[in-house]
């Protein structure tokens, strides 16, 4: 790219103008090739050579940053992620044995992964005797719905007991994809999308709540995959090389409706414990999150995936943790393989990276196990939580909601 192209970028782009600054040396090219230097700057730095323009997925700096680097190779306390997809639908096999995954847990002191994607019918039994019966108390797995049979007459109470037959199956509660708002329609793919608190769940929901069995809810998704995906946009690079991820536009809801539906079933099954993942799905909002909790005292939220978001605002989820210790669940939304979303990729490196952000107060860290911060470009922090709130986030509050003796 020549210097005239490199003007000509700058102006169309306040992005790249705005990550080169940042850049220290890139920024005296750019001033210079723009014609911005200041007139006393103007002599001087065009003795030092102008760095090329740099793509934006090129750019990995280096923290010149020393302080106190903490591995914490072990949990505090034994820990229950809540929040883990480890089997596979139709009876294929698991992408890594059950025995290999207890070899990393073991490792890192996690007790007990819960399996929310355990399916339902066939699916689900092959899955409990694969898991949760051949290692008891390291694996156990919830149910879910039957999408698919959403639109079909009767499904209300079909789904109802169905849940009930879960249960009698071994499952320890009903996961809620994020299907439930975004994509399930009726009438297929071109149909009407049906909300959150459509009331042919209501069958369901208090099926969970007579049952005893907890929902782990997830709707929505992060509040910048609402937003068109431009200069502006926080999770540009994930958005921009996942356009699919946007739910920007088209017919789909704003972030805000499918949260105020997801509020109207709270409010509306009083007697079902709901567990919101991913912080409640607004992890970049702890206020909202806690007044959502101080409204509904049946439900609590879980922090998988989340990890850049909490350490992002080191101070702020230290009051949450402490105020709300006793409705924080520890998870992370752990997938066994895959590369596509290293924040969610199961090994002692991922779990390393919760711990030090919730037990240390070690600065400016990765919040990923990757090359580049997959969710959006910045580093995180540690909490710091004492060890009074750790042993509920690890595992007390999980083991009464799941109303299991694990640990
Ligand atoms: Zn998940």
């Amino acid at each position: 790219m020549t210097m005239s192209d490199a003007h000509e970028e700058g102006q169309r782009s306040w992005t790249r103008r705005g990550w080169l600054s940042a850049a220290g040396a890139a920024v005296v090219g750019t001033a210079i090739a723009d014609g911005t230097a200041g007139a006393s700057g103007a002599a001087q730095p065009a003795q030092t050579p102008a760095a090329a323009p740099l793509p934006l997925t090129e750019f990995e700096p280096k923290s010149m940053l020393h302080v106190a680097e903490t591995t914490v190779q072990r949990a505090r306390f034994p820990v229950i992620d809540f929040h883990t997809h480890v089997s596979r639908r139709r009876a294929a096999k698991p992408p890594v044995p059950p025995a290999e995954l207890v070899k990393t847990m073991d490792a890192v002191n996690l007790r007990t992964m819960v399996n929310l994607t355990g399916g339902f019918g066939e699916d689900l039994s092959a899955t409990i005797a694969t898991f949760d019966r051949a290692f008891p108390r390291r694996f156990v797995s919830m149910t879910e719905p039957a999408w698919t049979r959403a639109s079909e007459p009767g499904y209300a109470q079909w789904q109802a007991d169905e849940i009930a037959k879960a249960k009698a199956a071994g499952a320890v509660g009903v996961k809620v994809l994020k299907t439930l708002g975004l994509y399930l329609r009726d009438g297929g793919p071109t149909g009407k999308l049906v909300t959150v608190d459509d009331p042919r769940f209501d069958p369901m929901w208090e099926a969970c709540g007579r049952l005893g069995l907890p929902v782990a809810i997830h709707v929505g998704d992060p509040e910048a995959f609402f937003l068109p995906i431009d200069r502006f946009n926080e999770r540009f690079e994930e958005l921009n090389a996942h356009p699919d991820w946007s739910f920007h536009g088209k017919d789909f809801p704003s972030f805000k409706e499918i949260l105020d539906a997801r509020d109207r079933v709270f409010a509306k099954h009083p007697k079902t414990t709901f567990v919101a993942l991913h912080v409640g799905h607004w992890g970049e909002n702890l206020a909202a999150v806690g007044a959502m909790l101080d409204r509904f005292r049946n439900v609590h939220v879980e922090i998988g995936a989340r990890i850049g978001e909490i350490g992002r605002q080191p101070r702020t989820a230290a009051r949450f943790f402490d105020k709300y210790q006793d409705r924080i669940l520890f998870g992370t939304d752990a997938i066994p393989l895959g590369t596509e979303t290293p924040q969610q990729v199961f090994g002692e490196d991922l779990y390393r990276i919760y711990y030090r952000c919730l037990e240390t107060e070690d600065e400016y860290f990765d919040y990923a196990p990757a090359r580049l911060p997959p969710q959006g470009r910045w580093r995180i922090y540690g909490l710091g939580l004492r060890d009074q709130i750790l042993r509920k986030v690890y595992n007390e509050n999980a083991q009464r909601v799941l109303g299991m003796k694990l640990v």
